[in-house]
């Protein structure tokens, strides 16, 4: 595979730009070698500069859920583009967003738009902190949250793979104030918040986690944090910039029957445009200014072509049959990818919940952060290469979760178990 221009380019942006990328995990330090960059995407495929082309697993990390460049999330941008950029005044799409979150998360009766998933966690937990007067958070080991302070204390993916949970730049005060649990630890949560629970603001979690591969919630956990919560008196908040309209056209949440105070949202809600959301019970999103004393403001918040984009995506989302076809096509791939393992003799298992799924290079079942980090990650840097060699591109780390649109073909997913199938060769070798 001939990848100068590639090369030439990260060349050229490491001398201006930090590791040559403006998030780290594109970076492929995980992974070892260097980045491809891109030159355009269409369908279930990606690009590069080169013409090499990709089957790509990784959807610019969740918001290209049906497909890249559809061409109806493109007129609806195009028309929007044509009436201006960005207007600085309310624009009707915000409120048609607003009608049309709501309705499909109806815990959201009220919604603030921010231009990205950081903005969204960020303003959440200063939410759960005005409107509860206390100042401790609680998040998982593992899970991410954007790159708010608050949130960078065991923080799963990017700064996982860094291998530096607690940012420098972090002040320890603060970072004091989050606490950290197991995930799907029942009695972890029972005794943190017995110890410290009437000074608990709020708690964040991914209901399915995307950010230390791919992990489900055990049965009624997501229940037992909502009961915890709502015993102290804290703010209940799902995270569902991944899961969001991903898992159900209602996220994780409709999943699994669980009701938080307050969501946050980005990624599909943008259609690949910079995006987030945060909305929840009306009680606490009345105190976000102006209605409230909540400061949270935002230049390009609520940005036309953003809302454009956001808005043809969610009206394919809403389609019937969606979710089955994104969820059977996941299915399709990670029994495939379980069997070509197997034939290979190479231990591995998967976790899938509808259009998303994880790939552990273990014998066992993956519940935690703890089982997450002790799969053998050498193996996975080598199947990875092996699948890019190959035209397929599955995340550059570890510990993210994959990703399936509804443009991934039957013959997508075939050529992708094909060439598995001798990277799984490779590994073994
Ligand atoms: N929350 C979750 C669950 C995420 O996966 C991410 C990003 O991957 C974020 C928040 C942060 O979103 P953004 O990168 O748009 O700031």
């Amino acid at each position: 595979m001939i990848t100068d221009l590639s090369h030439g380019l990260f060349t050229r942006a490491q001398e201006l730009i930090p590791g040559g990328v403006n998030s780290p995990v594109r970076a492929f330090k995980s992974v070892g070698g260097e980045p491809f960059f891109a030159h355009r995407a269409k369908g279930s495929y990606l690009f590069d500069v080169d013409g090499n082309r990709y089957i790509d697993y990784v959807g610019s990390w969740g918001p290209m859920v049906a497909g890249h460049a559809h061409p109806k999330v493109l007129e609806a941008v195009f028309n929007a583009a044509r009436e201006g950029l960005s207007f600085g005044v309310p624009n009707p799409l915000e409120v048609t967003m607003a009608e049309t979150l709501t309705r499909m998360v109806p815990s959201c009766e009220m919604v603030r738009m921010v231009n990205s998933g950081t903005e969204a966690t960020l303003s959440a937990i200063r939410v759960a902190r005005g409107a509860t007067g206390r100042s401790r958070i609680v998040k998982f080991e593992g899970c991410y949250h954007g790159h708010g302070d608050s949130f960078l204390v065991k923080a799963g993916s990017g700064a996982l793979t860094l291998g530096q949970p607690d940012s420098p730049g972090v002040p320890k005060a603060l970072a004091d104030l989050t606490l950290t649990l197991p995930y799907n630890d029942f009695d972890a949560a029972t005794a943190l918040f017995e110890q410290y629970g009437e000074e608990i603001a709020g708690l964040i979690i991914e209901p399915i986690a995307g950010n230390m591969n791919c992990i489900l919630p055990r049965d009624g956990y997501l229940q037992h944090l909502r009961a915890l919560c709502t015993q102290y008196g804290a703010v209940l908040i799902f995270d569902e910039v991944m899961t969001g309209f991903r898992v159900a056209p209602g996220g994780a949440q409709q999943v699994y029957g669980v009701t938080p105070d307050l969501t946050t949202f980005g990624k599909i809600i943008g259609g690949g445009m910079p995006v987030g959301a945060y909305g929840g019970r009306r009680d606490l999103m009345q105190q976000v200014a102006p209605a409230g004393p909540i400061y949270q403001a935002g230049t390009l918040s609520g940005n036309p072509v953003a809302m454009a984009a956001g808005l043809a995506t969610l009206e394919l989302v809403r389609q019937p049959g969606f979710h089955a076809e994104l969820k059977a096509k996941t299915e399709m791939l990670c029994d495939g990818l379980e069997a070509a393992a197997k034939e290979a003799g190479v231990p591995v298992t998967t976790n899938r919940a509808c259009g998303m799924f994880g790939l552990f290079f273990t014998d066992r079942k993956v519940h935690s952060f703890a089982d997450a980090t002790a799969c053998d990650t050498a193996a996975f840097k080598r199947f990875f290469h092996g699948l890019l060699q190959r035209g397929v591109y599955f995340a550059p780390s570890a510990f993210e979760a994959g990703f399936l649109s509804t443009a991934h073909s039957e013959l997508d997913i075939e050529l992708t178990i094909e060439a598995a199938r001798a990277a799984f060769r490779e590994v073994r070798a």
